[in-house]
């Protein structure tokens, strides 16, 4: 792993995502090194040649730009996880995610939060200190020893349970990302029903649940993946690219109807 600490000039920035007004990341890269990582188009700004995973620049001066930044910006949300996780493994060490989160505390921002690791936990003080916040994480695949190809570094899907009912249990919003949604690993109602039996034992407040995407960068790495832990499942991807609309139709009505028996509000993505 490659770690440069750096200087940045600007760490809140305008979003281009409708739903929110800032993306805040205080890393560059991201040691989880997710197989399907949609942020790894990252590469081409921060001129990074290394393979995804396996570099992180850590914004060292994050929370003191963002103090200047503060005493100008409107108000509005934040999402603190647009391109990069911000409780990845370094973030113990660094606690620039921690920093941040104690400037915004004076302020009236509402914070959103997406992660995968289960360190959250530490800041639930800070947490509980923000005009508004909502705590979000990941899952997509239940059986752990498929997930372990997807996802290599970031906390069991175990761990990410225990921490969204530890952070409802604190009286913190908390939703759960059904995303993505892999063919023939996600998709399975035996998936999607134990996704959901162990998301109404956290009473998460709601799930959220995305597709796919194969940008090409995305679709060569997974690609690579398939054809070397499961070949005889490449099939199902090549059919998945060729008749997307009609999977998206056919998996609502699948989640639609395990939602409906565990009465968790969902909604879709796509
Ligand atoms: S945790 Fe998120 S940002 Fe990090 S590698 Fe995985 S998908 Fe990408």
């Amino acid at each position: 792993m490659t770690i440069h600490e750096i200087s940045c000039k600007s760490i809140l920035n305008k979003s281009g995502i409708s739903v929110i007004d800032y993306a805040l990341n205080p890393y560059t890269g991201c040691e989880h090194g997710c197989r399907y990582c949609y942020a790894v188009f990252m590469k081409r700004f921060s001129g990074h040649k290394e393979e995804w995973g396996s570099f992180v620049d850590v914004k060292i001066n994050a929370p003191e730009v963002l103090r200047k930044q503060l005493k100008k910006a409107k108000p509005g949300l934040i999402s603190f996880s647009t391109v990069t996780d911000p409780y990845q493994p370094l973030e113990e060490k660094y606690e620039i995610t921690r920093k941040c989160l104690e400037a915004l505390v004076d302020y009236d921002f509402s914070v959103s939060i997406l992660t995968k690791s289960h360190l959250v936990l530490r800041d639930i003080d800070l947490l509980k200190e923000l005009k508004e916040v909502d705590v979000g994480f990941s899952v997509a695949i239940m059986d752990e020893k498929i997930r372990i190809h997807f996802e290599p570094k970031s906390s069991t899907t175990e761990k990410r349970f225990e921490a969204l009912a530890q952070l409802s249990k604190e009286g913190i919003e908390t939703w759960l990302f059904f995303a993505p949604v892999f063919p023939y690993f996600s998709d399975s109602t035996k998936n999607i029903e134990e996704l959901f039996i162990n998301a109404s034992r956290t009473n998460v407040g709601s799930i959220l649940i995305d597709t796919l995407q194969l940008y090409p960068k995305v679709w060569s790495k997974i690609q690579k993946m398939l054809h070397r832990f499961y070949p005889e499942v490449l099939p199902h991807y090549k059919q998945y690219l060729l008749h997307k609309d009609l999977y998206k139709k056919e998996l609502k009505s699948k989640v639609l109807k395990v939602a409906r028996e565990h009465n968790i509000p969902c909604d879709f993505a796509f």
